[in-house]
């Protein structure tokens, strides 16, 4: 396995500072020994206008074999790796990411005490793996690098150049071009790209991957449109781990974004698997719940109050039953994004007319939101301020006056359940609180109690006999025996 780094420089800015940025001294070829071989780190050019480093993996087929057998590492090897005929020391890049994470480690992690602002600024980059194994071909090649400002060639190599129509193999000859990156940036890509690509990992899967995934993903995993398929193939589907990864690259976005963002913690990921069995996220299970709540109610035109990017709005459009569906939310972005996720634009005009977006806050009373049938605050209410709670309250409950109100919220008690929830962290950095089930019932008794509605409680996702439901919803329903009851002490 062979990788080379090449960078260009000038007097000011010379290239071999390469060797400063690699802790890997430019007169000297280096051999390091790794748990599956030997990794030589030589530099085949070295002068002021142009530098490469070369990574040169020699793989010991034996030894990978025999460590795969051994005991005390907690696994089974890779059956692939368990004859002694493979390729693995030819094109192993797994392996070459192991290398990289040995050999250039204070690299990966951009520490350079010699030339600290060169490993903090980007540099004209070209990274060359002449015989890449890829799943997927050239296209999945280009998915996931160029969308990391990557400008990539990745040329088919031909199973025999002799006989052309015997046609391609699964390698590629990759080159990647960057100006815009910094060398540890591009290591960590390297480090979890190639593996993804090889998709065949060479060692047992285990929770550190899930860490290691997300240090060297850092900054730039989160965010990427491949995210599922790199989390899945880098620890090799196993949806446990995949899944936990996915929480925590949320909970990194979440923390990251503006508060205005729709916390998607749990609408967690749909991704081939192959053994284990996939749950259905609770976000589509609470979208489910709501649906069902409504049309039990009889309600035909809906609002959807803090309808976020715009999930629930599509669900209705697709029910003809619910002739008006409006969604409002205070961040313009949110329904930005919601109406491209509805193709408002594109839509026919029939439809068009059943849907409605507008911003507002729900903290005020609003003439727009009177006169509808039901109302929904699908986790909402933790995103207020409890002191600008019964704002809210009398704004829904009080003026708009929609005979059925649904309200969600998660159910504090709940997130010990989460694996990758600290303890005594709330599930998004915007909540304001979350309820146990006793607080929850409490409020939503005194809300009805307040304005005339009546209140059930329905829990939400699977219900722990210890802890509840992770999501609790209340319906409330203008209480008719309220009204009457009131009428006859008028009367
Ligand atoms: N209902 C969606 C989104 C929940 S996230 C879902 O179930 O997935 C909470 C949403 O409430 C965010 O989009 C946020 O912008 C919105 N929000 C928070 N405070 C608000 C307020 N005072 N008025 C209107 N929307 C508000």
């Amino acid at each position: 396995m062979f990788l080379t780094i090449t960078t260009t420089g000038t007097d000011e800015r010379p290239a071999t500072d390469l060797g400063f940025l690699l802790h890997k001294h430019p007169d000297n070829a280096q051999t390091f020994s790794t748990s599956y071989g030997i990794a030589h780190v030589f530099y085949p050019e070295a002068d002021t206008a142009r530098c490469t480093a070369a990574l040169l993996l020699e793989v010991d087929a034996v030894a990978l074999v025999r460590r795969g057998k051994g005991k005390g590492r907690g696994g089974a090897p890779d059956a692939a790796l368990s004859q002694y005929v493979n390729d693995r020391p030819y094109a192993a890049s797994s392996l070459l990411a192991v290398a990289i994470g040995n050999v250039f480690s204070s690299a990966m992690r951009g520490v350079c005490k010699a030339r600290p602002e060169r490993a903090a600024a980007a540099l004209p980059l070209r990274v060359e793996v002449p015989a890449l194994p890829a799943r997927g071909g050239p296209e999945l090649v280009r998915r996931l690098f160029e969308p990391l400002g990557w400008t990539v060639t990745a040329a088919p190599v031909a199973l025999d150049a002799a006989f052309p129509e015997w046609g391609d193999s699964r390698y590629v000859g990759l080159v990647l071009e960057s100006e815009t990156l910094t060398l540890s940036e591009a290591l960590r890509h390297l480090y979890v790209l190639l593996p993804v690509l090889d998709d065949a990992k060479h060692y047992w899967v285990s929770s550190e991957e899930v860490d290691k995934l997300l240090r060297a993903g850092k900054g730039w995993l989160p965010g990427h449109p491949e995210q599922k398929l790199i989390t899945s193939r880098y620890l090799s589907r196993r949806w446990s781990l995949t899944r936990q990864a996915m929480e925590r690259l949320e909970l990194v976005r979440l923390a990251e974004s503006d508060d205005s963002e729709v916390e998607e913690l749990d609408n967690a990921v749909e991704e081939e698997t192959e053994a284990e069995e996939k749950p259905t996220p609770l976000a589509v299970q609470r979208r489910e719940a709501i649906l069902g709540a409504l049309k039990r109610s009889g309600a035909a035109r809906v609002l959807d109050l803090g309808c976020g990017q715009g999930q629930l709005v599509q669900a209705l459009l697709k029910d003809p039953s619910f002739t008006e569906i409006v969604g409002v939310d205070v961040s313009m972005r949110a329904l930005t994004i919601a109406s491209r996720r509805l193709k408002l634009d594109r839509m026919g005009e029939r439809q068009a007319a059943r849907v409605k977006l507008f911003q507002g806050s729900l903290a005020y009373t609003d003439q727009r939101l009177k006169g509808y049938d039901a109302a929904v605050l699908s986790e909402v209410i933790e995103h207020l301020d409890l002191p600008r709670l019964p704002a809210l309250e009398y704004a829904v409950f009080g003026a708009a006056r929609p005979r059925t109100v649904l309200v969600t919220t998660p159910n504090v008690e709940y997130n010990v359940r989460w694996e990758t929830l600290p303890a005594g962290h709330v599930r998004h950095g915007d909540h304001r609180f979350e309820w146990t089930r006793e607080e929850f019932r409490a409020w939503a008794h005194r809300v009805a109690e307040l304005h005339g509605y009546e209140v059930e409680f329905t829990p939400v996702g699977p219900d722990d006999p210890e802890v509840g439901p992770p999501t609790q919803m209340a319906v409330f329903e203008i209480g008719t025996t309220t009204i009457a009851a009131k009428e006859a002490k008028a009367a």
